[in-house]
């Protein structure tokens, strides 16, 4: 039977099983991060203009000049942080908010500071939109993290930094897991993991990945 006005919905519902499916086939196999990836529409996290490409798997440009994450790198990054229901989670770099929406499904609360006020305000009225009211979006400085907020379970850092910022450890609880993009500005990163211990602090390199830079400061334009 012929369907009229249906194709833009057929579209992107084979988009997002193609997007399920190309999670799996690159190596997520963690089901309740699979699950928080099929939950969350990413389509409503970027710009209009952006909505056809939303369920492709790349990264994609927001306000401010800076970008959503690509969908692999969320979660890759969402399973190596080993979630547990009653964790609380830190995010540094809020942008448009879909990492923070990922997260909210998997655990109890989540912290996300973002330098832009633009960007925080869109990223809250977001989650709000779809109900995800475990989130809380605070403008800042990330560098700084939250200390009244403090101590976290985990923390997520979703810009690259050339070193982990020290006062991102200080806030982590023992056994807690830091994940952040380390590496020079412009060319490759990796994504390093960092587990708190009694004796100290034990450090892994994961996967090559590009972010926009951790800036410090809070920004000055909006
Ligand atoms: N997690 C985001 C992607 C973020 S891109 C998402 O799911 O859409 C990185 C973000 O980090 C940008 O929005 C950038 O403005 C922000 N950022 C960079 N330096 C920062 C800092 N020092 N403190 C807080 N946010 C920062």
């Amino acid at each position: 039977m012929p369907t009229f006005g249906g194709d833009r919905q057929d579209k992107e519902d084979v988009g997002r099983m193609e997007f399920l499916l190309t999670l799996r086939r690159r190596g997520i196999s963690d089901k309740a991060v699979l699950r928080a990836m099929d939950e969350v529409p990413r389509g409503d996290f970027v710009d209009g203009e952006f909505a056809g490409m939303a369920y492709a798997d790349q990264a994609l440009p927001i306000s401010c000049g800076q970008t959503i994450s690509q969908p692999y790198v969320v979660a890759y990054m969402t399973e190596q942080l080993a979630l547990k229901p009653n964790h609380r989670v830190l995010e540094i770099g809020a942008g448009s908010g879909y990492q923070a929406a990922v997260l909210s499904r998997l655990v109890r609360a989540v912290v996300t500071i973002e330098r832009y006020r633009t960007l925080a305000d869109q990223a809250r009225e977001r989650l709000t939109a779809h109900g995800y009211n475990n989130v809380e979006v605070l403008v800042g400085d990330g560098f700084a993290g939250s200390p009244e907020r403090a101590p976290f379970d985990r923390i997520i850092v979703t810009a690259a930094a050339e070193t982990t910022p020290q006062a991102l450890l200080d806030q982590l609880v023992e056994e807690g897991i830091l994940l952040i993009p380390l590496g020079p500005q412009g060319g490759t990163q990796h994504i390093v993991k960092h587990t708190k211990t009694k004796t100290g602090v034990i450090r892994e390199t994961l996967i090559a990945v590009r972010f926009v830079p951790l800036v410090p400061g809070q920004a000055q334009e909006l």
